[in-house]
């Protein structure tokens, strides 16, 4: 993920404007992706490519807007500079969403249990969950050089991990081909992985935890070092464990649930854009998903938190989430916060109108400062093993919660209670909305318009600013 350390940046400028690409890219906004962008082409005396230039993308900015052509050069630079967009050149989940719409598929209002209804079958699992898997998973991840979604060696870590996977499954007692692990190809090298265990309703709608496979090394892509160990090796190791003790202990599950490592997560959110287009296309029916990027920092000074993102995900959803904490974590507060537009995996499924939630490592404004670059190990200092395996605890109590019997599911005219922020924890929330963008979300649509502020600053993961 993510580029919330620009937005911190930015919003400290307080000179708000609605950024709106393309038309603005002149005027008075230096953070902006636009001018990035117009900055990009004065210096190197081109304009915009034509539709079918070799290797040009379609790059989306913000929630609606008509995507931007960029040539294969300048997608390049892009991935250096740490915004964050979706894109849509093979995937354009706008699209999708409209289609889903158009067809009556939308389950914008899925409703959620009022809280956990499955203690005992949770706790004994969770129970026994072990950091030292977690060490060991993370530390074959960190070994390749990088797992960049257009690398040799990132190809190799999602092959390798399938392959660990089925080795996992195999062992798992009396799952009888109950259990699949699949490579799901993209149009790049690296292909995505899903584990899924069959529910014994193979058709009700299936219940996905993801995570990100692929780093990057924002200095040198292709062949720099970036182990990745927090972004997001932490989250990939939080689903390999909750994986591996989820089919030992025999988990037999009403609805199916997927384990999902998504492919090209830093140039776009590729891999998970094609798997919910394809998911769409398939008619395929989502009771909802959870998205782990980075769950391994706690800054030093600070007490360990679970933020959970407020935008461009579901709130019934989340709301639902925060009541695991108190029932299955322990020693840890609930924050929140906003990472604006095509933050991490989960705006896949909320873009194409699924609900999703996506619990972070802290507020944002805390997070781990080390990313996106070759000092992304275990040994920065407040790398903490216990806060990623809440996390872990986390992800493997929302799968069970919404997939064994009794589960409710969600419907539009469901009677199921929906939850909300103030019934959802004994636990006090501490809201963090300075040092971000400001969202404001229409009354009529849980879609929402993202405001952003600009500077001449230079963020500190934007290699090649251009005002430093
Ligand atoms: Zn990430």
């Amino acid at each position: 993920m993510l580029s919330h350390s620009f937005f911190a940046l930015v919003a400290l400028a307080a000179s708000s404007f609605l950024w709106v690409p393309e038309t603005q890219a002149c005027h008075n906004h230096g953070g902006s992706p636009a001018y990035w962008l117009a900055n990009l082409r004065n210096s190197t005396g081109t304009t915009s490519p034509f539709m079918n230039a070799p290797g040009v993308r379609k790059i989306r900015f913000s929630d609606g807007a008509a995507p931007v052509l960029l040539s294969a050069f300048e997608k390049d630079e892009l991935e250096r500079s740490g915004f964050r967009y979706f894109d849509v050149t093979e995937n354009d989940l706008d699209e999708v969403r409209a289609q889903r719409a158009a067809d009556g598929d939308l389950n914008l209002v899925a409703t959620f249990p009022s809280g956990p209804t499955h203690q005992s079958e949770v706790k004994a699992i969770i129970s026994t969950l072990s950091i030292d898997n977690l060490k060991s998973d993370l530390a074959v991840l960190t070994a390749y050089n990088n797992r960049y979604y257009r690398s040799s060696t990132g190809a190799a870590s999602a092959n390798d991990l399938a392959a660990k996977l089925k080795t996992i499954a195999s062992a798992a007692p009396g799952t009888g081909g109950a259990i699949t692990v699949k490579t799901f190809s993209n149009t790049f090298t690296m292909p995505s992985v899903i584990a899924r265990i069959e529910g014994t309703n193979p058709t009700a709608p299936v219940v996905i935890i993801g995570a990100h496979l692929d780093t990057i090394n924002q200095g040198s892509p292709m062949n720099g070092r970036a182990p990745g160990a927090d972004d997001d090796g932490s989250g990939s190791v939080n689903l390999i464990e909750a994986f591996r003790k989820m089919t030992a202990a025999g988990f037999k599950p009403a609805n199916p649930v997927e384990y999902h490592w998504y492919a090209g997560e830093e140039g776009g959110l590729l891999g998970s854009s094609a798997i919910a287009k394809a998911y769409a296309s398939a008619g395929t029916a989502v009771r909802g998903m959870l998205q782990l990027d980075m769950t391994g920092y706690v800054k030093p000074g600070t007490n360990p938190v679970v933020g959970f993102i407020t935008d461009y995900v579901d709130a019934s959803l989340t709301a639902f989430t925060k009541t695991l904490i108190n029932a299955y974590l322990t020693n840890i507060g609930i924050a929140e916060s906003k990472c604006g537009y095509a933050c991490s995996d989960h705006a896949s499924w909320t873009s194409s109108g699924y609900s999703s939630v996506f619990p972070f490592e802290s507020t944002f404004s805390n997070d781990n400062p080390s990313i996106h670059g070759d000092g992304d190990t275990v040994n920065v200092n407040g790398f903490d093993w216990d806060h990623s395996l809440q996390f872990t605890k986390l992800a493997v109590a929302f799968l069970m919660e919404l997939s064994l019997p009794g589960s409710a599911t969600p419907s539009s005219s469901s009677s199921s209670t929906v939850v909300t922020t103030s019934t959802s924890s004994t636990r006090p929330s501490s809201t963090t909305t300075t040092a971000r963008p400001t969202s404001t979300t229409s009354s009529s649509s849980r879609r929402s318009t993202t405001t952003t502020t600009s500077s001449n600053a230079c963020p500190r993961w934007w290699p090649n600013c251009p005002w430093a």
